[in-house]
């Protein structure tokens, strides 16, 4: 099929997440057709630089032969069998005996698998309100998570997110949901410039909020380790020990969502492992298989999967989808784990994420950048029509247009989201592709402020 009819069918009939159906249906789509580690071609066999790891998630790569013939032979044997009423497969279980192992420092004892971050982050939700019902505790059902969150999209996930451009279309949501400040640095409420008194302060506000509601009805508390897609919101080190330390006054969960940070995005294998703080459970997806074939999956901490054994009384967990223990997508998550732990990827994350960061702070120069932040193989730049007003510059102003265009141009596939440019490059960057990242990035700015 040739190009022109491929864009005109895809106007036509596909819906593509997160954008208006019109701007598809006027502009031309970048239709890919391969990919080959950290490089990716369009169909006019154009190449570009993957700053981005597709969504946060190819971390090991594009291409790599070990997840192919995981997968391949996997077919050969058994593509898929569902995981109900105690069937199984081998890639199923070495998987989750090899999460377990992985996860063994955060205290991790069981884990129900599902098809991506959105589901991973439903059954979270959902074993938390059915383990304080196991507890004799049946108040417990509210959720608390943090402005500027992204939990996935499900009615649960959306209901917990910090962002209301996720939310209003759906409505009503869930109730029992409450969102409180998150540590973000370069805006927040008090004007507060000090990462450690911002954190407290957040703190503060997470513990008044839990005592307004009421610990007895207070489930948990969902956060990831670093905001992603809320723009990359690193918080000061104490904030997450803070955390843990304010569930466990009020008897509440604590929810890590691992979805970006799980398997080495912020240089350890998890976000909880960084910060030093065992949750009661975790969600993961995205770097689990590194997007070769959908999969979530929600760990269990003993603590929390004990109610579920407990040998006086039955508790049959209702929840659970027809792919969970998907064959081909638990071989692709057992290849693509032997590469990150081999090659030590969390480590590669920490020692390019590092040079990375520092590189980005030379677009400091371009008078529309307003900050520059990031941790591991994480960053976001925010866009602002001026340092002193701080006023977001988002899309559709050609600004933003122009920085995508020119970075495409320069060989470089970015993203923006709203007034952020966010990067989350595949962990097997070299510190000679943040060094290309960072001339396409250079010439984008440029550009974009030539028009200005
Ligand atoms: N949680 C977080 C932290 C995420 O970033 C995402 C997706 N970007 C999700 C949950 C939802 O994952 P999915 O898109 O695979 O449903």
């Amino acid at each position: 099929m040739d190009i022109a009819h491929l864009t005109q069918l895809n106007g036509r009939h596909m819906l593509h997440p997160m954008v208006d159906p019109k701007i598809t249906q006027q502009s031309s789509p970048l239709i890919l057709e391969k990919a080959d580690g950290v490089y990716v071609w369009d169909v006019n066999g154009t190449r570009y630089l993957d700053t981005v790891a597709s969504l946060w998630n190819v971390n090991v790569g594009h291409n790599p032969p070990a997840i192919k013939q995981a997968i391949t032979e996997q077919l050969d044997k058994l593509a898929y069998w569902s995981t109900f009423q105690n069937t199984t497969n081998p890639p199923a279980i070495e998987l989750s005996a090899r999460l377990m192992e992985m996860f063994a420092p955060e205290g991790m004892a069981k884990v129900l698998f599902s098809s991506g971050g959105s589901d991973a982050i439903e059954t979270a939700l959902k074993i938390a309100r059915q383990y304080w019902q196991l507890e004799g505790q049946a108040q417990k059902t509210k959720f608390i998570s943090l402005k500027w969150g992204y939990h996935g999209v499900h009615f649960g996930g959306a209901s917990i997110n910090g962002n209301p451009l996720f939310r209003s279309a759906y409505e009503p949501l869930l109730p029992g949901c409450f969102q409180v400040e998150s540590p973000y640095l370069y805006r927040n409420p008090w004007h507060e410039s000090d990462p450690a008194e911002l954190a407290r302060l957040c703190a503060e506000e997470l513990d008044r909020t839990i005592q307004y509601q009421g610990p007895h009805t207070v489930a948990a508390l969902v956060a990831e380790p670093v905001q992603g897609a809320g723009g990359v919101i690193v918080p000061h080190a104490s904030y997450w020990p803070m955390l843990r330390r304010i569930c466990d006054k009020h008897g509440v969960l604590l929810i890590s969502d691992e979805v970006v940070t799980g398997f080495g995005r912020i240089g350890a294998m998890c976000g909880a492992r960084h910060w030093q703080v065992a949750p009661d459970i975790m969600a993961l997806a995205k770097g689990i298989n590194s997007g070769y074939v959908p999969l979530g999956a929600t760990l269990l901490s003993g603590k929390v999967a004990g109610a579920f054994e407990h040998p006086d009384r039955s508790a049959p967990l209702m929840h659970g989808y027809t792919y969970s223990g998907h064959a081909l997508a638990c071989a692709a998550a057992n290849a693509n784990l032997d590469i990150v732990q081999t090659l030590d990827l969390p480590n590669q994350a920490a020692t390019v994420g590092a040079y990375l960061n520092e590189q980005l702070l030379t677009l400091d120069r371009y008078p529309h950048v307003g900050d520059i932040r990031g941790l591991g193989m994480m960053a976001a730049i925010e866009l602002v029509r001026d340092r002193q007003s701080k006023a977001p510059l988002a899309a559709p102003d050609t600004y933003v247009s122009t920085l995508v265009a020119q970075a495409r141009a320069a060989g470089a596939l970015i993203r923006v989201q709203g007034n952020r440019v966010i990067l989350s490059p595949p962990l097997v960057f070299t510190k000679a592709h943040v060094d290309q990242a960072m001339s396409a990035l250079h010439h984008a700015f440029a550009a974009a402020e030539a028009l200005e």
